[in-house]
């Protein structure tokens, strides 16, 4: 079983899980309307897996967990690991247009990458580093989909945990037992909850302080966990509309939620750090999860601004502006975002080095970094642009493209047609640009790469803070400034 066919992910969703949505009990999450698309596009990434022309590359032979497993959640040891990863992750954005942040592969390369680095956990106690292992073989064996939660939710920031009016509310430990750890309290955002296969908690920004400790744990359950709730936002997919006129709203809307832990049990050998702020802050650093997380995450991004730029160019044509000089040099810096960071993949592999502790290859950190620094300035930049091309034509647009086959379709066409485009085909595309910056769905998606690698302020200085090419600048302009 350990590469699941779209089959075998719809069957694991009808477990008992508890998951909300506008009051409501969701019996089948897998049938119920607001998540099915989100479902159907997520069970077709599995099926890819076994389609002959993509399955070398999506799959590989695994001697440490004894049989063929997902790509993602192989430990790269080599340059061409990395390069195999990358063209993993590549055929799977395609597969979304790159719309699909958290599909499965996000979080089974961040799970790769804590066993991976079992010693950081082994400092911890020796018990903590066989959870995390066998919990990665387990999800690799079974080619889990696990969702994430890290954030507590936004009370006061100028309090930590434990000074907040209710100390309750984040989740926390409030007991242990011979079993486990009793965990109590909410996390969010997590994004794919309601149909994913497990949760991995882990608390983010590092930054605990002592007090706290009862929030610094860092465990996986599944997601039909007795007391899991998970609360869910509107969902953004058009549930009623045709793919062609909601071309990605119609087929990629993953849920984000809040999930409430109502006395969870969670198992021992699914904790992995528990009530520690020492080592909790090294994590995120330490574990080295963030050369293994930001390789996919910069894979499914250049993917997203290469299709934005392709319709941006298309928008020029159907209007014919594409030789307009404003327009040309909107073009080439539409280009220069999606070379930018289509380039930090590439180079990070280049510049790859194996960790002696653990022989692992490591993307270069500092390429990926300025993707993921410059991603949330370059998704609006290309909005931006798709809305200058586009101007009022993304608006006048007819409910359903069925009415080009209606009484009034003569009209549409006249009305609607372009340089050298049909009316009909003028509209596909101008509908396709709304989806992406003038829906509810477009706006979740520039809230998304605007926040999903955590407060960019924080980032940038974390970017800083460890930059290890600094030394090697800094000397040089001093050893110019002695020359003088
Ligand atoms: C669509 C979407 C999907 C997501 N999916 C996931 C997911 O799957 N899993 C997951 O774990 N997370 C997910 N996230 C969460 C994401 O990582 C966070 O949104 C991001 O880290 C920012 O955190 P926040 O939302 O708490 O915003 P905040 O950190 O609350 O930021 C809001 C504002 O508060 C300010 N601020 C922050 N801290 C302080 C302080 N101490 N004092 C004063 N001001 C402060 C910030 O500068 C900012 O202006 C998702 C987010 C989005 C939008």
């Amino acid at each position: 079983m350990a590469v699941r066919t779209g089959q075998q992910f719809l069957e694991g969703l009808n477990d008992g899980r508890e998951v909300w949505y506008d009051g409501q009990w969701v019996p089948n999450v897998a049938e119920f309307a607001p998540f099915k698309a989100a479902v159907k596009s997520t069970a077709k990434l599995y099926d890819l897996q076994h389609d002959p022309r993509f399955r070398e590359v999506l799959t590989v032979e695994s001697p440490a967990i004894g049989e063929r497993i997902a790509r993602p959640y192989e430990i790269p040891r080599t340059r061409d690991h990395l390069r195999l990863k990358r063209e993993a992750y590549v055929i799977w954005a395609e597969a979304t247009c790159g719309m699909m942040g958290r599909s499965p592969d996000f979080l089974n390369v961040m799970m790769a990458a804590l066993a991976a680095k079992k010693s950081f956990f082994a400092e911890c106690a020796p018990a903590r580093a066989e959870a995390v292992v066998s919990y990665y073989q387990h999800i690799a064996k079974h080619d889990l989909f696990l969702t994430h939660a890290l954030l507590d939710p936004q009370l006061d920031k100028g309090k930590a945990r434990h000074q907040q009016s209710d100390p309750s509310i984040p989740l926390r430990v409030i007991d242990r037992t011979k079993d486990g750890l009793i965990v109590h309290g909410i996390k969010r955002i997590a994004t794919a909850a309601p149909y994913a296969d497990e949760i991995l908690v882990w608390p983010f920004p590092p930054t605990f302080q002592a007090g706290e400790e009862a929030y610094a744990n860092v465990f996986a359950v599944p997601m039909n966990t007795k007391g899991l709730k998970t609360l869910c936002r509107p969902s953004f997919a058009a549930v009623d509309g045709s793919r062609a006129d909601h071309p990605l709203s119609s087929q990629f809307d993953e849920i984000d939620a809040t999930v409430v832990f109502d006395h969870v049990l969670v198992p021992w050998d699914r904790v992995f750090l528990h009530e520690d702020i020492r080592f909790l802050n090294r994590m995120y650093r330490d574990s080295r999860m963030r050369e293994l997380t930001a390789h996919q995450t910069n894979a499914r991004l250049e993917v997203k601004l290469g299709f934005l730029y392709a319709l941006i160019l298309r928008m020029t044509e159907a209007i014919g502006s594409t030789q307009k000089s404003d327009m040309m040099e909107m073009l080439g810096e539409a280009v220069a975002c999606v070379e930018v960071i289509r380039s930090t993949t590439r180079s990070a592999e280049e510049q790859a080095t194996v960790d002696p502790e653990n022989g692992v290859m490591y993307p270069d950190l500092f390429a990926l970094q300025a993707g993921r620094a410059l991603g949330p300035v370059y998704y609006p930049k290309l909005l931006d642009m798709l809305k200058r091309v586009g101007g009022g034509g993304l608006i006048q647009l007819p409910v359903s493209l069925s009415e080009f086959n209606s009484p009034i379709g003569a009209e549409l066409e006249r009305s609607l047609r372009g340089a050298d485009i049909s009316g009909r085909d003028k509209a596909q595309l101008f509908k396709l640009a709304w989806d992406v910056c003038g829906s509810e769905f477009g706006a979740r998606h520039a809230l998304y790469e605007m926040n999903y690698a955590g407060e960019r302020g924080a980032l940038l200085a974390g970017i800083h803070r460890e930059y290890g090419r600094k030394q090697h600048y800094v000397q040089y302009l001093d050893k110019f400034l002695e020359s003088l």
